[in-house]
Parts: structure tokens; C-alpha cells; sequence
């Protein structure tokens, strides 16, 4: 996974929505990054702070959410967090499952500053 393109493609929904809102300033942007995705946490906010330099999303909060990697059982239906012993199902032992969760790659919201009336959030 390429960490660059992923903080340009964070910072191009961040400042359309500021546009979107008519605001001035992004002041926050809240992040839900999939353990599946290897995005590491602290390369996005390494490359936010260069790529953002210069845009009214400079100054911007990062607020990432890691989501772990979850399962759904084939057989039972149970849904179970994937962890190193792999994934085979802790109730019913078998080793069809579904991924659930651990790919997402989201900007949950972000909140928008127009410089007059405080915050506004956008989901
Ligand atoms: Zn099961």
C-alpha cells in the first residue's frame, strides 16, 4: 500500500468537503484505517504534514481509528477478531469464515472551520 496516494486521495475529500461547506480551514479529520490495508498510522500523518503544506487543511487534526481485522463464520455465523492463530473459528473450530472488518479505508468525517461560527461536522 502506497501511503502517499492514500493521504492525497485523504486530503482531496478533505478539502472538497470544505468546499462543499463553504468553510475556510479543515480542523479535523477523522480517519478509520483496516489493520488488513498495512496503511501504517504514522507515514499518513507524516505525508498529511507535507502534502497539506500550503492548503487550508494545514493546521488539520488527524484522528485515525484502527479497525482490526474481524471474521465471519461460514458454518456457525460467529464473528471473531483474526489474530495471529489465524482464521479458523473459536466456537465451531472451522476454517471457513468471511472477512468483516480490516480493509476499511475511510474519512469518517471531518470537521470544517469557516473562521466565524466555530465548527461544523460532515459525515
Ligand atoms: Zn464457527
Amino acid at each position: 500500500m502506497h501511503e502517499l496516494a492514500v493521504t492525497q486521495g485523504i486530503l482531496d475529500i478533505a478539502l472538497g468537503s470544505l468546499e462543499e461547506a463553504g468553510g475556510h480551514r479543515v480542523g479535523r479529520i477523522d480517519l478509520a484505517i483496516g489493520e488488513m490495508t498495512g496503511v501504517v498510522e504514522e507515514c499518513v500523518r507524516f505525508y498529511f504534514g507535507v502534502i497539506s503544506r500550503g492548503t487550508p487543511a494545514e493546521d488539520a487534526e488527524l484522528s485515525v481509528r484502527v479497525v482490526p481485522t474481524s471474521a465471519r463464520c461460514q458454518s456457525c455465523g460467529e464473528t471473531f477478531l483474526v489474530r495471529e492463530c489465524g482464521w479458523v473459528c473459536p466456537r465451531c473450530a472451522s476454517a471457513c469464515s468471511d472477512l468483516t472488518g480490516g480493509k476499511e479505508l475511510i474519512v469518517e468525517s471531518i470537521e470544517v472551520r469557516d473562521g466565524s461560527q466555530g465548527t461544523q461536522r460532515h459525515p
